[in-house]
């Protein structure tokens, strides 16, 4: 996951690595009231996931509050590079004597971490790196030793930092380290890393991908996703813990067992081809328990896709038997009353399958049919959905 310059100095104050104090906010009265907070000159910056928003205007010093108004009504809504920009950060605007690069990263093609420094900060690295690629140092990082103040000191030193400011620089250095290890981060960068008139080192911007099979060990990374950038469907099966991929199709697919759910997806896609090319409209798998909760969570979500037409439930009855999953579907459809519109075909098979019919039979819910088997369940709910 990919985090905003604000979150990503959100993080930064968390290890203390110096920056500039600011806060962010969506609208041009909120940046008035942030830049008379803070008293002294602003920059007022587009929050937007993409690089080089100085050079698009949308980074914009800002002598007083009026100036802060006027550079926030037109920064808000600016498109820079296909991003439109609903954020601002307002932070203090620092004097910069002179702007450094700083990058940790994941090296994949080397199986190790990388730093990369340079003391030509401020314009894009790809350009360093084509144009003055001496002045960029590119440093491995043992991963069981990593970056301690005396190494990160090194590091600056090969990038050409000025002899007066390493030990600064080297502080500031080892702590972005911190960063990247303790937040599960695949990249923080920073640049510029700058210079004040005092030699203080301050990251003035921020740029960090957090590993995201690393969330179960941050709790507090959940706040970081960009809800309006997410497909809502999506966004709700992960509030469920569904594992679901939204697809472009009519048949609403549940079954338990990745492979199981893929090959459903095949068949689905195979019979659709006699009912008018109707396709699979999403991944979607309940995973071992089948409880009523899950089965209803999953319905839940699939219903929500306008898309869809009909669904197709398929399970193999394992460990959780079929008699558990019919009573699943049955609670569930109980759960979501009149919300549950859409005709539903369900194929079960495997441990208890007699019992697990039997509920459903019995149950005799106007919108569920039974298949004896994946092959005709997948005929019926691609023709139900082509009509
Ligand atoms: P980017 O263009 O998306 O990388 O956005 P940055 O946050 O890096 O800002 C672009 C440029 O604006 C920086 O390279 C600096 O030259 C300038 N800038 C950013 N923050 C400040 C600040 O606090 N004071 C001053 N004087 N310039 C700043
Ligand atoms: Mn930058």
């Amino acid at each position: 996951m990919d985090l905003f310059e604000y979150q990503a100095k959100e993080l930064f104050a968390k290890h203390e690595v110096p920056t500039s104090a600011g806060r962010v906010t969506d609208t041009v009265a909120g940046a008035r009231e942030i830049a008379e907070e803070i008293g002294k000159p602003v920059m007022i910056k587009a929050q937007v996931k993409v690089g080089g928003r100085g050079k698009a205007g949308g980074v914009k010093y800002s002598a007083d509050v009026d100036a802060a108004e006027e550079n926030a009504k037109a920064i808000l809504g600016l498109d820079i590079k296909g991003h439109v920009v609903k954020k601002l950060l307002v932070a203090e605007a620092k004097d910069i004597a002179e702007e450094y690069y700083i990058s940790f990263l994941l090296d994949r093609t080397n199986r190790t971490y990388l730093a990369m420094c340079s003391v030509e900060g401020g314009m894009e690295i790809e350009e360093v790196a084509a144009t003055k690629p001496d002045r960029l140092a590119r440093v491995a990082v043992d991963a069981t030793k990593g970056v301690d103040v005396a190494f990160a000191r090194s590091i600056a030193e090969q990038g050409h930092l000025p002899a007066e400011v390493l030990d600064a620089a080297a502080v500031t250095i080892a702590k972005l380290w911190e960063v990247f290890v303790k937040e599960d981060a695949t990249l923080v960068e920073v640049n510029p890393l700058v210079r004040t008139p005092d030699d203080e080192i301050l990251a003035l911007d921020g740029k960090v991908t957090l590993d995201a099979n690393a969330d179960f060990r941050h709790a507090d990374h959940a706040e970081f996703e960009d809800k309006d950038a997410t497909d809502p469907l999506e966004l709700k099966a992960k509030e469920n813990d569904l594992n679901y991929v939204k697809l472009d199709g009519q048949v609403g697919i549940i079954g338990n067992g990745a492979g199981l759910v893929m090959s459903t997806l095949d068949v689905v896609a195979y019979a659709g081809e006699k009912h008018g090319g109707t396709k699979p409209a999403n991944f979607l798998d309940i995973g071992g328990g089948a409880s009523a909760e899950v089965m209803a969570a999953g319905l839940d979500v699939i219903l929500g896709d306008e898309q869809v037409e009909s669904v197709f439930v398929n399970v193999f009855g394992g460990i959780t038997a079929c008699d558990a999953v019919a009573n699943g579907i049955k609670g569930a459809l109980e759960k979501l009353g009149d919300e549950a519109d859409k005709p539903l075909v369900v194929r079960l098979d495997g441990n208890k399958v007699d019992e697990g019919r039997a509920i459903l039979k019995e149950y005799a819910h106007p919108l569920v049919t039974l298949a004896e088997t994946m092959d005709e369940g997948a005929d019926k709910a691609a023709a139900l959905a082509a009509k």
